[in-house]
């Protein structure tokens, strides 16, 4: 069954190129879960030529949006997210597939709490657990820089708590 979706501006992307004059001036004419809700299926009308066409997109639309520290909001954007891990996970043994399979359950997870928005402090900490699993030194790497810009505070905390307890070498 199709079912009418209505979406905020940034999940109306209009720079989409259209595919009979290459002018990126199109507008969504029309929108629509398909797939059983994993896709959202746009008619989209060119600006400068006029011609229709149809756009299928992934579920990622259907994430919660971010509220950043400064109460700004920003739609998640799942390569912020890879590119965050890769980052703390540079130079260390762990391979592409379980830094996927960490992104799919981060996405699960923020998905599965039913939220529109999510503060971007609950992306930094399920980031951090899933460091936590893969690889203890990418765990220690995310932590100092994300908790230094977060409160400093909270980061001598968790180094106090890491020192007490060491790292979960069992979990993994
Ligand atoms: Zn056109």
């Amino acid at each position: 069954m199709l079912k009418f979706v209505a979406f905020s501006d940034d999940y109306w992307p209009s720079t989409m190129h259209c595919p009979f004059c290459g002018k990126d001036d199109t507008k969504v004419i029309d929108s629509r879960l398909v797939a059983e809700g994993g896709q959202v299926r746009r008619r989209r009308e060119c600006a400068s030529c006029k011609e229709r066409f149809t756009t299928y997109e992934l579920a990622e639309l259907l994430m919660p949006r971010v509220i950043k520290q400064d109460g700004t909001r920003e739609p998640f954007d799942e390569n912020k997210l890879r590119s965050g891990l890769h980052r703390a996970l540079e130079k260390r043994p762990v391979s592409v597939e379980a830094v996927e399979a960490s992104i799919s359950q981060i996405k699960r997870l923020l998905q599965g709490t039913g939220e529109r928005e999510i503060p971007s402090r609950v992306i930094g900490e399920q980031v951090m657990a899933q460091l936590r699993k893969l690889d203890e030194v990418a765990y220690v790497r995310f932590a100092s820089v994300y908790r230094s810009f977060q409160d400093l505070n909270e980061f001598r905390a968790e180094l106090d708590r890491l020192e007490k307890q060491g790292f979960p070498e069992d979990d993994r």
